[in-house]
């Protein structure tokens, strides 16, 4: 299941620019500030490949970088930033579903949960959106290392608390992974549940 070598192929402005080809892919969504870029970066191991642009708010792209000749990672725009206009959150909600109902090798999304902090309104919306338009889904809840003293809740705590929200709007509940990009928590265990999906 290992990396062992990524490369950036292209950045697209609309989905039917995306790659034409029938390799699998992942696309890894998330809140901006989840941990996408660290996370990233832990599974491939190499400082020097960024897997992320990182210019919040502004490109709308979707980056498809290509692992092993055979499967691409991509990049979504990330939702939720603190002041984004109603506008500009409505566009990317258009632009990122205009891309699902596009992607026919779509195997799963990974969608990136911050376990560290309470459940966020915008993630259960994004995750009831992709249950009920029955997108695979497997929930990367990230910053496990975290540790609460004192005041608020633990990761386990706040992703149990995510996983009843959601619990309606699916008919099996999706697979899910506790990460650490600091600890290197889930990171195996990632490159292998995304192996066996790719194989199945
Ligand atoms: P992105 O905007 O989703 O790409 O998020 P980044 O990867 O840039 O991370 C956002 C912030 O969270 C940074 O300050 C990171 O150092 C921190 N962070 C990311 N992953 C972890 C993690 O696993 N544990 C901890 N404790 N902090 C993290």
């Amino acid at each position: 299941a290992r990396i062992k070598e990524v490369e950036f192929v292209k950045s697209s402005g609309r989905a039917k620019d995306c790659p034409k080809d029938d390799r699998p892919e992942f696309a890894i969504l998330g809140r901006s500030n989840v941990g996408k870029s660290s996370l990233l970066n832990s599974l491939v191991r190499k400082k020097e490949v960024a897997l992320t642009s990182k210019k919040p708010g502004k490109t709308q792209l979707i980056n498809h970088f290509l692992v092993n000749k055979s499967w691409y990672i991509v990049d979504l725009p990330g939702y939720g930033f603190a002041r984004a206009s109603q506008a500009a959150r409505m566009d990317w909600s258009s632009f990122t579903k205009g891309y699902f109902s596009n992607r026919d090798t779509l195997v799963a999304v990974l969608l990136l949960i911050d376990a560290s902090v309470p459940p966020q309104k915008i993630d259960f919306d994004c995750s009831n959106w992709l249950g009920r338009n029955n997108i695979p889904v497997t929930f990367v809840f990230t910053k496990c290392d975290k540790m609460k003293m004192g005041k608020g809740k633990r990761p386990d705590e706040n992703i149990k608390e995510f996983q009843e929200l959601i619990r309606k709007n699916y008919r099996q509940h999706p697979p899910w992974i506790m990460t650490s990009s600091v600890t290197g928590l889930g990171r195996d265990e990632l490159l292998l549940h995304m192996s066996q999906l790719r194989n199945y």
